[in-house]
C-alpha cells in the first residue's frame, strides 16, 4: 500500500532580529506554529536590546541605580549567561554591550572606535557586576553605563521554548530555524535522521561545507560572516573578545555546537569562538552533552570526538583534519 507522505506546515517571518523558519509535521502543525510565533515575539519584546521598552533596556537604563524586577524568562537567560561567563573565564560576557555599541554593530554608523573610547567602554565590561537576586527575580548592573546584551544566548533559549510548544501540541517532527540557530526535533516523518547543513563560512547563507546527521539536537553556529563591516580591506565582525574589545581574531572563523539544549549550544558556540581552537576544543570535550565543529581561516575543519560518524564533508575546498593527530 502506498503511504501518503505527510506535508509539513512552513512559516517564515521576522523576529529576534533575524529571519525565522518553522517547519512542523503533524496535524497540529499550524496551531503549534501560531503559538510559537506569539512566544518568539514575547521573548523578543522582553530581551531585545533594540527595543526601548524591553526588560533588558530597563536593566541597562537603570545601571548603577536600582535593581529591576524581570520576568522569570529574562532572569533565567541572564543567570545562564553569567554561568557561561564564569565557565569560559570571561570569553563569554553579556556585559560586552558598550563595546558592541562603540563599534556600531547593526547600526548605520559602523566603524572602528578610537582607542581612548574603546578603553573606556572596555572598563565597563565585567559580568561580575551583574547582581542577581533569585528570590525577588531582580537584576542590577553595579556601575552606571554598564549594559547587557543577550544576543549570544537568547536565540538558543527561544529555540528551546519553540521545541516545548511543539511537543505540547503533539508536533514531534520539526525543523526550528532561528536565523541559522537550528533545532532538529525528533526524526524525519519517515523515521530517518535529519541532515542539517553546516554553513559555509565564506559563502552566502544556504551554502554548506558538509552535513550533520542528527535527531533531537540543537545545531548552533557562531560565525564572523553573520554580521560584519569591511574597512581598509579588513573585516570587523560582531563576536568580540572581551579581553581586547576587538572582534575575536584567533584563526577560528566559525564554531558549530551540537547539543540537546539550544541555550547551551548558543552560549557555547560564542564561548568556543572566542576561546579559539585549542582551548575551545578542550572546553567542549569536557562539557557533557555537547560537541563542536570548528572552521579555521586556513579552511580546515576540526571536531570534538563525539562528532565521529555524524559529520560528512561535502565541500572540497575544506580539509577535515583529525584534531589529535593534526600537523
Ligand atoms: P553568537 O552569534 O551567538 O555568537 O552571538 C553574537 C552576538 O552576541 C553579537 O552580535 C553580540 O550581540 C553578542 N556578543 C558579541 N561578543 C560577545 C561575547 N564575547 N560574549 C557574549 N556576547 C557577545
Ligand atoms: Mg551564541
Amino acid at each position: 500500500m502506498l503511504m501518503n507522505r505527510p506535508e509539513p506546515v512552513y512559516r517564515q517571518f521576522y523576529s529576534l532580529g533575524t529571519v525565522i523558519g518553522l517547519k512542523a509535521f503533524g496535524d497540529n502543525g499550524s496551531k503549534a506554529i501560531d503559538k510559537a510565533v506569539e512566544r518568539l515575539n514575547e521573548i523578543d519584546d522582553k530581551m531585545s536590546v533594540f527595543k526601548g521598552y524591553s526588560e533588558i533596556s530597563r536593566i541597562n537604563a537603570n545601571a548603577g541605580k536600582c535593581p529591576q524586577q524581570v520576568s522569570p524568562d529574562t532572569y533565567f537567560v541572564i543567570n545562564k549567561a553569567v554561568r557561561y561567563s564564569e565557565k569560559s573565564g570571561g570569553a563569554f560576557d553579556p556585559t560586552i554591550r558598550p563595546v558592541i555599541g562603540s563599534w556600531g554593530i547593526r547600526t548605520d554608523h559602523e566603524g572602528i572606535p578610537g582607542s581612548e573610547e574603546l578603553k573606556q567602554k572596555l572598563g565597563l565590561v565585567n559580568y561580575k557586576g551583574i547582581v542577581l537576586d533569585g528570590n525577588n527575580c531582580t537584576v542590577m548592573l553595579d556601575h552606571e553605563n554598564m549594559a547587557i546584551d543577550l544576543g549570544a544566548i537568547a536565540k538558543g533559549y527561544a529555540a528551546d521554548e519553540v521545541k516545548s510548544i511543539f511537543l505540547e501540541n503533539s508536533v514531534e517532527s520539526a525543523i526550528i530555524d532561528l536565523g541559522g540557530n537550528i533545532f532538529a526535533l525528533g526524526k524525519k516523518p519517515d523515521g530517518m535522521l535529519w541532515n542539517i547543513g553546516v554553513q559555509h563560512p565564506f559563502s552566502l547563507r544556504g551554502e554548506y561545507v558538509g552535513t550533520l546527521r542528527v535527531s533531537d539536537k540543537s545545531i548552533v553556529t557562531s560565525g564572523d560572516y553573520e554580521r560584519y563591516f569591511i574597512m581598509g580591506g579588513r573585516k570587523y565582525h560582531h563576536i568580540m573578545d572581551p579581553s581586547t574589545g576587538y572582534p575575536s581574531d584567533n584563526g577560528v572563523i566559525s564554531t558549530t555546537i551540537i547539543s540537546g539544549c539550544s541555550i547551551d549550544g548558543d552560549a557555547l558556540s560564542t564561548c568556543a569562538y572566542v576561546m579559539g581552537l585549542e582551548k575551545g576544543i578542550e572546553f567542549i570535550e569536557a562539557f557533557e552533552g555537547a560537541d563542536a565543529i570548528f572552521i579555521t581561516k586556513d579552511s580546515k575543519i576540526y571536531a570534538t570526538s563525539g562528532i565521529k560518524g555524524k559529520f560528512k564533508l561535502s565541500n572540497k575546498e575544506f580539509i577535515y583534519e583529525d584534531y589529535i593527530n593534526r600537523n
